[in-house]
């Protein structure tokens, strides 16, 4: 079953919306399977947002995300890559739609509450990245077979 990772980046925990997000993933019908609070180091968190290295946000980026706590998530579903990042919204809050995590709650580029994978390939990586195998949970909720 596909899977992606997701994360409440600092402002979103400061601003107590992590329920909030996890709801919305939860009543969309995807099942979650990795979850931790983690205070992020800049070595982590180069590595996770290493295609922006050369972005002139990326050090304010890294600065950000090691600022304060984190919740990574891992997603499982159909099609959840691609949903999740639907349900998240465009990266600006402000030209996000409404309904979307990031158009309902978020107003900064650089404060834009949650990251998700962009594609199946980044998820695996960023997955890996984030997790070790053990800390992930393979488990079917007895709904299923009225959502699929
Ligand atoms: P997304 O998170 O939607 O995949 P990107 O991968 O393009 O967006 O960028 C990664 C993160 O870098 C964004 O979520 C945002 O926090 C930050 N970012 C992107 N562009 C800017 C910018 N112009 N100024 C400040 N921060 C930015
Ligand atoms: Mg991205």
């Amino acid at each position: 079953m596909e899977r992606t990772f997701l994360a409440v980046k600092p402002d979103g925990v400061q601003r107590q919306l992590v329920g909030e997000i996890i709801r919305r993933f939860e009543t969309k019908g995807f099942t979650l399977v990795g979850l931790k609070l983690m205070q992020v180091s800049r070595e982590l968190a180069e590595q996770h947002y290493d295609v922006h290295r050369e972005r002139p946000f990326f050090s304010g980026l890294v600065d950000f995300i090691t600022s304060g706590p984190v919740v990574a998530m891992v997603w499982e579903g159909e099609g959840v890559v691609a949903s999740a990042r639907k349900i998240i919204g465009a990266t600006n809050p402000l030209t996000a739609e409404p309904g979307t995590i990031r158009g309902d709650f978020g107003v900064s580029i650089g404060r834009n509450l949650i990251h998700g994978s962009d594609a199946i390939e980044t998820a695996r990586r960023e997955v890996s990245l984030w997790f070790k195998d053990e800390e992930l949970v393979s488990w079917q909720p007895s709904i299923t077979s009225w959502l699929y």
